[in-house]
């Protein structure tokens, strides 16, 4: 398998920051839930993880069990986090759980899942693709962005994932959309925020890394820090694909990128 071969291609990249020990339920955080994960990051030469499950799931989430685990595992770094999105059934209760444990979390993850319709994530596939359907794709990309903006100015997160989600599907705007990114990244870059570089896309229709090349080298000039991510949803998944995230990387001369402790941001070297 692909992820078996990758360890010396990647060796630059050491850090996977959104990842789903609970995959798509609530299972109570365990060592013997949690161990695997570790064991797979360091299979695959990572050294800095982040344990960030959907905030739907917030009940499995157990602090102790994380400190258990960085006792047993003191050469990785493991980051307590957590992903949350605009659910507009279950993230009210999301947003009150980050606030309430703000200072054992290292590091949270904004994302939007839902448009208009609040029963279904339009990134699920293949079904999500029924909200694109017929619409104005230009109009849902401006509607998308405006929610991440909204994410941004929660106040409660570091980082804003797969920034350009709304492509999963493969829809394309069909006019310019660089002033909506432009727009969008300004807004992250006052709030000193970062973005993540995610090989999850790969796994997808669309079948390319998030965010683009085009908002990649925006980022850039406006000074964002990125971090890098696999969104695992199991062990094995951990730092999939991540030879052509390195390729990216060096493509673009990104030379650093963020770690998180207690939401204190840390430029590391590659
Ligand atoms: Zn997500
Ligand atoms: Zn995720």
């Amino acid at each position: 398998m692909e992820h078996r071969t990758s360890n010396a291609e990647h060796r630059t990249l050491f850090s996977d920051y959104h990842s789903h020990p609970q995959g798509h339920r609530v299972q109570r955080y365990t060592q013997t839930l949690l161990q695997p994960w570790v064991d797979s990051a360091r299979e695959h030469g990572l050294s800095d993880i982040a344990f960030t499950d959907h905030d739907r799931y917030h009940e499995g989430i157990d602090f102790e069990e994380i400190e258990r685990l960085r006792e047993a595992n003191p050469d990785i770094k493991i980051r307590a986090g957590i992903e949350l999105d605009n659910d507009p059934v279950h993230s009210p209760a999301g947003r009150r759980w980050v606030e309430k444990h703000w200072d054992k979390l290292d590091f949270v993850l904004g994302s939007v899942h839902y448009l208009e319709r609040d029963d279904q994530m339009f990134d699920t596939v293949p079904e999500g693709a029924e909200q694109f359907a017929g619409r104005e794709i230009d109009l849902i990309y401006a509607d998308y962005f405006r929610r991440v903006r909204e994410m941004a100015a929660s106040g409660l997160v570091d980082c804003l994932a797969h920034l350009d989600l709304i492509k999963i599907h493969g829809h394309r705007p069909t006019s310019d959309i660089q002033t909506l990114v432009a727009e969008t990244l300004e807004f992250i870059r006052a709030r000193g925020l970062a973005i993540e570089l995610s090989t999850a896309g790969r796994r997808k229709p669309v079948n390319e890394l998030y965010p683009s090349d085009a908002i990649i080298e925006l980022a850039i000039e406006k000074g964002i820090p990125f971090t890098t991510a696999s969104d695992a949803h199991s062990h094995v998944q951990l730092g999939e694909n991540y030879e052509r995230l390195a390729e990216k990387v060096k493509q673009f001369g990104i030379r650093e990128v963020a770690a998180y402790e207690h939401h204190k941001r840390e430029m590391r070297p590659l």
